[in-house]
């Protein structure tokens, strides 16, 4: 990178290339809110098809992706039930209490995900005086866990429990949970009624994700869109980009190759930080001077993030280059206790 330094805070980091900024320059535009941005539409029929959803719906973040879902979801009081450490959970600042007047029923999901029984839990719950559980929500690949991929079929199980209770997906990763384990991300986003995922993070894009689903929920999200404030006009110029960001699927491989490189480094300094080498492109675990590693990480040239108290956390993404990866690498072998 131009500025030497190496970062490794989020996916969220990377600036737009050459051809994503020419592509955005010469995007073809109309006003959105008339549903007359071809290049919008491109985007949110392209996204569709390659989730395997009717209709998708172009949004600011994943953040908003997100709370649409559970406007059109879920009812004021009712339950949502969601693993512990996922995003709509732990990462939203209350969102989904504000925004929709839902409350959390937060189930374990330090191993990456959670299961039927947990939903079957919940959903009896409701006959000894628990409120109605409204949705499930899953996140894939999940973050806090060190981006880890669903395990085949396991959504589908958990949205069997769910019965007629729909399941929402926060796919901000999905795509790298499809590059991870060879399932396209149609069939890992079957089981969710909705799904959404970013195309700001690994896959480049400047700004956007979308959300997926029916094309009556779909049609229920542009509002719901509006209420949160987000539509957006000429979003052409953006969504040219994101247009050329799910150009980038493929290539994700590269980040969990560094990703998988940088876990090596890190249990070969601290052995058993991870369970695991990471199988996508995040490398999370818990340090007990978090501030201090932060710093000298820093001092190396390489900017690292925390997601909990003392919890580190690495991401690869596409503008970190092997030679930088050496570099976090090098900074890792000789990080203080
Ligand atoms: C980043 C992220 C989001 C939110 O996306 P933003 O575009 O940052 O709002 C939602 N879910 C997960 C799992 C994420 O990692």
């Amino acid at each position: 990178m131009a500025s030497g330094i190496v970062d490794l805070r989020s996916d969220t980091v990377t600036s737009p290339d050459r051809a994503m900024r020419a592509a955005m320059a010469s995007a073809e535009v109309g006003d959105d809110a008339y549903g007359e941005d071809p290049t919008v539409r491109s985007l949110e029929e392209a996204f569709a098809a390659r989730v395997g959803k009717q209709a998708a719906l172009f949004v600011c973040s994943g953040l908003m992706g997100n709370q649409v879902a559970l406007r059109c979801l879920t009812n004021p009081g009712s339950l949502v039930v969601a693993g512990a450490t996922q995003h709509v959970v732990a990462y939203e600042h209350g969102a989904a209490g504000r925004n929709a007047g839902v409350q959390f029923h937060a189930v374990c999901d330090s191993s990456g995900s959670f299961g039927p029984d947990d939903v079957t839990y919940a959903m009896d719950s409701s006959r000894h005086h628990h409120p109605q559980v409204s949705l499930v929500c899953a996140e894939d690949t999940h973050m806090a866990s060190g981006g880890r991929p669903w395990a085949a079929g396991s959504l589908a199980a958990v949205a069997a429990a769910a019965g007629s209770v729909p399941v929402h997906l926060d796919g901000a990763r999905l795509f790298n949970a499809e590059v991870a384990t060879g399932v396209g991300a149609g069939v890992r986003a079957a089981a969710a009624v909705t799904v959404m995922c970013c195309l700001s993070k690994g896959l480049g894009a400047p700004v956007g994700s979308l959300l997926a689903g029916p094309a009556d929920v779909i049609a229920q999200a542009r509002t719901e869109r509006t209420v949160l404030g987000g539509t957006m006009r000429q979003a052409g110029v953006l969504a040219a980009a994101g247009l050329v960001a799910l150009g980038n699927v493929e290539r994700l491989a590269e980040d969990h190759r560094r990703a998988s490189r940088l876990g090596t480094a890190v249990a070969e300094r601290w052995s058993g930080a991870l369970a695991d080498l990471p199988s996508t492109n995040i490398v999370t675990f818990d340090h007990p001077a978090a501030d201090e590693l932060t710093d000298h990480m820093r001092r190396h040239g390489v900017l690292i993030g925390t997601v909990a108290p003392n919890r580190v956390r690495m991401v690869t993404h596409l503008d970190v280059d092997d030679p930088g990866l050496e570099r976090a690498c090098a900074a890792v072998a000789s990080a203080p206790d």
